[in-house]
């Protein structure tokens, strides 16, 4: 039967883990609203546009060939037929995200693919920021995953020295807190639970946890 899980958060939850996985298992299709952004945020970057530069960057996204695909067991996102699955996680791209996904234009333009993409699936999970507030706001099903700042930068920083990158925990707790006063203080689109989300803590959840409690409530 059709089903529409809006999945929202701060980075460092275990979102894209926990939809994922979530979506595998209530075999669904998924999309990674977050991709999308930075997909932008590269064909901004590679126009020479500054990422502060609203107009410019409006301008520049409103020819953005973006093709992403909704298989949660397989990424795939392109940029003009150019696989960028890589490049969209780079230091460069996660730094000037906040500032592309503030612009308003970019917004209408990927909630509006966002939009019909979900309509050509009968189940999905919508992993984002604004999913549940403006995205999908008639959802089946709500959840906000949250956790302390702290847990979230130990992730971050665990995955990073996994990836073979330096272990500097202090700097990595400090770009969570900017990215999280960015995205919760801008004027468009604020980062905030729906009211009728499900708030789930993953501070002292391992990924098992996280998935149970998830199963719990779409099955509620
Ligand atoms: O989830 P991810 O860390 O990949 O998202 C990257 C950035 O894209 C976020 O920090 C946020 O600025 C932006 N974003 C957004 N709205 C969404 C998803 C992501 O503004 N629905």
């Amino acid at each position: 039967s059709a089903l529409v899980v809006a999945m929202d958060g701060p980075s460092g939850t275990g979102k894209s883990s926990v939809s994922r996985r979530l979506a595998s298992a209530l075999e669904a299709s998924y999309l990674d609203t977050g991709a999308m952004y930075r997909v932008a945020t590269v064909w901004v970057l590679r126009s020479g546009v500054e990422p502060t530069d609203a107009d410019g960057v409006a301008k520049a996204v409103a020819a953005l060939p973006l093709e992403i695909g909704k298989d949660p067991l397989s990424e795939t996102v392109l940029l003009d037929g150019e696989d960028v699955s890589d490049e969209i996680r780079g230091d460069a791209v996660t730094k000037a995200v906040s500032a592309v996904s503030a612009v308003p234009a970019v917004r209408e333009l990927l909630v509006q693919l966002q939009r019909d993409l979900v309509s050509s699936s009968t189940r999905i999970v919508v992993e984002g920021r604004d999913i549940g507030t403006v995205v999908l706001p008639d959802a089946d099903v709500k959840v906000f995953l949250t956790a302390s700042p702290e847990a979230r930068a130990e992730r971050r920083n665990k995955q990073n020295i996994e990836q073979g990158r330096v272990d500097d925990y202090e700097s990595v707790l400090a770009d969570v807190q900017r990215r999280d006063h960015a995205d919760s203080t801008r004027a468009v689109s604020p980062l905030r639970p729906a009211e009728d989300s499900v708030i789930v803590d993953t501070s002292e959840l391992d990924l098992d946890g996280v998935m149970e409690r998830l199963l719990l409530v779409v099955n509620d």
